[in-house]
């Protein structure tokens, strides 16, 4: 009887002291769209209004600055047990899934876009696009590159320095993302997270990768923006480079064009694009 009565207390305890590592708090609700908050200024480019969710977009004097506490609006295995956004991990995905020890935790991340990005002058070829970090110089840095639709940091498409890609997406939630050893949750690949931002405002019915009437999943700190297999517009892609990249301009369905020959790049699990987020930036290099 007395210990009953001192569970729920020593519960309550452990979950207050979650507040000062990770920001995740059991008491807290999940955090989904509908829960986490979006602040996008009126100035911003009408391309971070009709697309972002759960990130603060500001505008500067030659970019935009979007600010993310990079907490996943889904559910995920990562979050921790305590936290109502746990999900068990999913090991009916194949042999080998296994999680990695470490728990998504919040991050201070801004990651700045230039307005008008310039050509670095880089020739994106098939032995530039390895999959393996620090084999040359135009290759993006380690860790938060870009933001995705729904907040969550983007890296390249390349493991830590030592480890490959291919091996590390075992360790991916059912959204495709995982957190490295400070916490920072990340997505690599296809990934439902950014669609399911396109369902909840109604530009598609599916999040399912590769399904999808338009795929977009976020933006690179170098101005390069990342879509899915098909283009803004739903048509198919044609004429891409090494990593899945070509330049063309982003015009939605509705006629609205958002980018003028940007470069972009199609993340796609078939020959409609390239495995994983790009690991060439075509742009000069991001402000760190
Ligand atoms: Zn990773
Ligand atoms: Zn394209």
């Amino acid at each position: 009887m007395r210990a009953a009565t001192l569970l729920p207390a020593l519960a309550i305890v452990a979950a207050c002291g979650d507040d000062g590592g990770g920001g995740v708090d059991a008491s807290d609700v999940a955090r989904t769209l509908a829960t986490c908050t979006t602040t996008i200024a009126s100035d911003a480019p009408a391309f971070y209004q009709r697309y972002f969710r759960c990130v603060t977009v500001t505008k500067t004097a030659t970019g935009v600055s979007i600010a993310t506490e990079d907490l996943p609006p889904h559910p995920s295995y990562y979050w921790g047990a305590a936290s109502p956004s746990y999900t068990p991990f999913d090991t009916s995905r194949g042999a080998g899934y296994a999680p990695n020890p470490n728990t998504l935790a919040a991050q201070d991340l801004t990651i700045t876009i230039p307005d008008a990005p310039v050509a670095a002058g880089v020739t994106i070829t098939p032995d530039l696009v390895d999959a393996e970090a620090g084999t040359n110089a135009a290759e993006y840095a380690g860790g938060p590159i870009g933001v995705a639709l729904d907040s969550v940091a983007l890296f390249s498409g390349m493991a830590a320095p030592g480890m490959d890609i291919a091996e590390e997406r075992f360790t991916f939630d059912n959204h495709e993302g995982h957190p490295e050893m400070r916490g920072a949750y990340h997505y690599h690949r296809p990934t439902p997270g950014p669609l399911e931002v396109l369902v909840a405002t109604g530009a598609v019915t599916t999040s399912v990768p590769g399904s999808a009437e338009l795929e977009l999943y976020g933006i690179l700190c170098d101005g390069t923006v990342v879509l899915g297999c098909v283009e803004l517009d739903g048509t198919a892609t044609s004429g891409l480079d090494a990593q899945g990249g070509h330049l063309g301009d982003l015009r939605a369905a509705d006629g609205t064009t958002y980018f003028t020959a940007r470069y972009h790049t199609h993340v796609c699990a078939d020959a409609r694009g390239h495995g994983y987020t790009p690991e060439i930036h075509y742009y000069a290099a991001c402000a760190r």
